[in-house]
C-alpha cells in the first residue's frame, strides 16, 4: 500500500488516542514487538497475524513468561492474559476512514484483555485488514474472517459452506461478541503496530 495512505490511517489511529507505529516490513515490526516484550509477562490472543510475524520460540527467548493461546488454551492461561504486562492481538478489520477497529470473538478471551486488565495492549495489523469504512469492516469479519475461522475448527456452521454469514444460532457459532474500538479504552495504554504487508487473514 502507498506509504502516504498508511500514514493517513496512522493519523486516524493517533486521533483515536492510540500510539501508532508504521512499519514497512514484517522484520521491522518483529524487532519492535520483541523489544516491547523483553523480560515481560506476555499474553498472546489466538492470532494468525502475530504468528505470521514472530514464532513462539522467539517470544519465549525474550519474555519472562509467555501465555500464548496458540500453545495453551487452558482456562488458567486465558486468565493470565487478563493481567499480563503485555497483551498482543490483531484486529479482524479496520475502517480506513475513521481508524475504528473490529474484532469478533467466541470465548472472548481475546477481546476481554484487549479492553482492560493488561498493563499494555499491542495490536499488530497488516494492510490486508484495511476496509474503506466501518460497515465494510464488519462485513469483512462476518463474511470473510468468521467463515475461515469456523472452517479451521471444522465447525458445521452454515458459513463454512456458503462463505458468508447467515446469522446462525448453532452451538458452534463463533460470532458471540462484536467489539468496535472507537477510541482507546481510557485506562489501557495501547499501541498499534501497522505493517505494510499482509498478516493473518
Ligand atoms: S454467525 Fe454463524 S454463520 Fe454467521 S459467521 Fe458466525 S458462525 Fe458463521
Amino acid at each position: 500500500m502507498e506509504k502516504s495512505r498508511l500514514e493517513k490511517l496512522a493519523e486516524k489511529f493517533r486521533f483515536n488516542d492510540y500510539e501508532t507505529i508504521v512499519c514497512n516490513s514484517k522484520q521491522e515490526a518483529k524487532n519492535i514487538l520483541l523489544e516491547i516484550c523483553k523480560n515481560k509477562n506476555v499474553g498472546i490472543g489466538d492470532s494468525h497475524s502475530v504468528e505470521d510475524l514472530c514464532s513462539f520460540e522467539d517470544f519465549k527467548k525474550q519474555t519472562n513468561n509467555l501465555y500464548a493461546m496458540g500453545i495453551d488454551k487452558s482456562m488458567p492461561n486465558r486468565k493470565k492474559c487478563l493481567t499480563a504486562d503485555v497483551f498482543i492481538l490483531s484486529a479482524n478489520a479496520v475502517a480506513e476512514d475513521t481508524g475504528e477497529m473490529v474484532n469478533i470473538d467466541s470465548s472472548c478471551n481475546r477481546v476481554a484483555p484487549s479492553l482492560f486488565g493488561p498493563s499494555e495492549v499491542i495490536f499488530v495489523i497488516g494492510v490486508n485488514k484495511i476496509e474503506k469504512d466501518l460497515i465494510s469492516a464488519i462485513n469483512r469479519v462476518r463474511n470473510y474472517v468468521a467463515p475461515i475461522n469456523a472452517k479451521s475448527h471444522n465447525y458445521p456452521t452454515p458459513c463454512t459452506k456458503l462463505n458468508k454469514c447467515s446469522n446462525c444460532s448453532m452451538k458452534e457459532r463463533i460470532c458471540r461478541a462484536t467489539v468496535i474500538y472507537h477510541k482507546r479504552p481510557k485506562k489501557t495504554p495501547t499501541k498499534i503496530i501497522l505493517v505494510n504487508e499482509n498478516l493473518g487473514w
